[in-house]
C-alpha cells in the first residue's frame, strides 16, 4: 500500500476472543472457537469492506496471538505494517460466558496487556503519513494509566496535521471507573469531528435530557458532526445547520448486537469521508441523511450474524441492497 493514499487510521487494541463452542457455561465447556475483536479493527474491516484504504495500529505482544491479530486484519485488506510488538507484554485475551439469558457475560484478560502500555512518547507521525482521517474511540483511553494521554496526543496531531477525526465514545464500565469515565471521555470530545455515541452514552456522559438537547450540547463541545445510535430505533444527526432523523432497517433474525455500533461507524464514516470538503463547510441535510441510512443498514446487518465483523457486508452487497435488489445468491 502506497503511504501517500490511506483513507483512515485507527489506533486500538484488537484482542483473541475465546467463545465456547457449544455455548454453554464458561466453567464447564471443554471445546472454544477462536477470533478477533477490538471495536477499532471492526471499524477497520469494515471500512475496507466498503473500499476504504485503512491502516490499523495497535501494540501487540511478540506471541502467536498477536500473529493471529495481524493476519487477519492484513487478510482483510487492512495496512498493518505500523503495528507495534512488544517482546514483554502479551496480546489481550477475553472470553464470553453463555450461562446466563440475554447478552453474555465477558470476562477479559487484559491488564497488563502490550496495548494496555501505550504512552505518549510511543506516538509517532509516521503512523498518519498520507492519511485523511483518525478514528478513536473511549476504550483506549480506558486501557492502562498512560493510555488516555496517547489518544489525546494523537487526535491532536491528526488535527494539527490536517486530518478529520471522528470519535466512538464505547463505554466500557468494566474497564474503569464511572468519574474517571465521563470526565476523560467529556475532554476528548472537542478533539473530534465526527461523535457517534449510543443514546445510554449520552445519558452517561451528560444526565438525562431530550434526545435533541443531547445533540445540541455535544456540538457545543466542538464536534462538526454528532450522530447518535438509537439501537433498534435508528439513528439521529445532529450538525449546528440541521437535524436529521434516519429510520432503522428491519431485523429479521436478531442474533447478536455486539458489533452493531462499530458497523455503523463504518458505514457512517464511509459515506462522510467521500464528502470531506462538506465537513468543514458543513455537512448538508442529503449526505447526512445518506450517511446515516448507511449506517444504520450496516448496523442492522451487524445484528444479524454471530461475531463482530466477520458477516459485515462489501461495497457491492450495499449498493445492491440499498438499490432494492434482491442478493443473488445460487
Ligand atoms: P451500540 O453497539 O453502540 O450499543 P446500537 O445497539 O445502538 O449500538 O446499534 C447501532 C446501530 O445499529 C443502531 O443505531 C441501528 O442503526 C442499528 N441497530 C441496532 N439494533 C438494531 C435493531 N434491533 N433493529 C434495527 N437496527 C438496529
Amino acid at each position: 500500500m502506497q503511504d501517500n493514499k490511506v483513507d483512515v487510521v485507527t489506533l486500538g487494541e484488537s484482542m483473541i476472543l475465546f467463545q465456547s463452542y457449544n455455548q454453554g457455561a464458561l466453567q464447564y465447556e471443554p471445546l472454544f472457537t477462536k477470533s478477533l475483536a477490538g471495536a477499532e479493527s471492526n471499524v477497520a474491516i469494515g471500512l475496507s469492506r466498503l473500499g476504504k484504504k485503512v491502516r490499523w495500529i495497535g501494540r501487540l505482544g511478540s506471541d502467536p496471538f498477536g500473529d493471529l491479530v495481524l493476519t487477519t486484519l492484513a487478510g482483510e485488506g487492512v495496512d498493518v505494517s505500523h503495528a507495534l510488538r512488544d517482546p514483554e507484554a502479551p496480546t489481550a485475551v477475553y472470553f464470553k460466558d453463555f450461562k446466563r439469558y440475554g447478552d453474555p457475560a465477558v470476562y477479559y484478560y487484559r491488564k497488563g496487556s502490550a496495548a494496555s502500555r501505550l504512552a505518549p512518547d510511543m506516538i509517532d507521525e509516521t503512523w498518519l503519513q498520507g492519511a485523511g482521517h483518525l478514528h478513536v474511540t473511549g476504550i483506549t483511553p480506558a486501557l492502562g494509566e498512560h493510555t488516555a494521554a496517547a489518544v489525546r496526543k494523537l487526535m491532536e496531531l491528526a488535527r494539527e496535521k490536517g486530518l478529520t477525526v471522528s470519535f466512538d465514545p464505547n463505554l466500557r464500565r468494566k474497564l474503569w471507573s464511572e468519574e474517571q469515565a465521563r470526565e476523560t471521555l467529556l475532554s476528548l470530545i472537542p478533539l473530534c469531528d465526527i461523535f457517534m455515541p449510543g443514546d445510554e452514552e449520552a445519558e452517561f456522559l451528560l444526565g438525562p435530557q431530550e434526545i435533541e438537547a443531547y445533540g445540541r450540547a455535544f456540538l457545543d463541545m466542538g464536534p462538526k458532526v454528532v450522530a447518535m445510535k438509537l439501537g433498534a430505533e435508528g439513528s439521529i444527526g445532529f450538525t449546528q445547520k440541521t437535524v436529521v432523523r434516519a429510520e432503522p432497517f428491519p431485523v429479521e433474525r436478531l442474533i447478536d448486537t455486539v458489533g452493531a455500533g462499530d458497523a455503523f461507524a463504518s458505514g457512517l464514516l464511509s459515506v462522510l469521508l467521500d464528502r470531506r470538503e462538506e465537513l468543514s463547510t458543513g455537512i448538508g441535510e442529503e449526505s447526512l441523511h445518506e450517511a446515516l441510512r448507511r449506517a444504520n443498514l450496516l448496523g442492522s446487518m451487524a445484528t444479524q450474524f454471530k461475531g463482530d465483523w466477520e458477516g459485515l457486508p462489501t461495497l457491492a452487497e450495499v449498493q445492491t441492497i440499498q438499490g432494492g435488489q434482491k442478493q443473488v445468491t445460487r
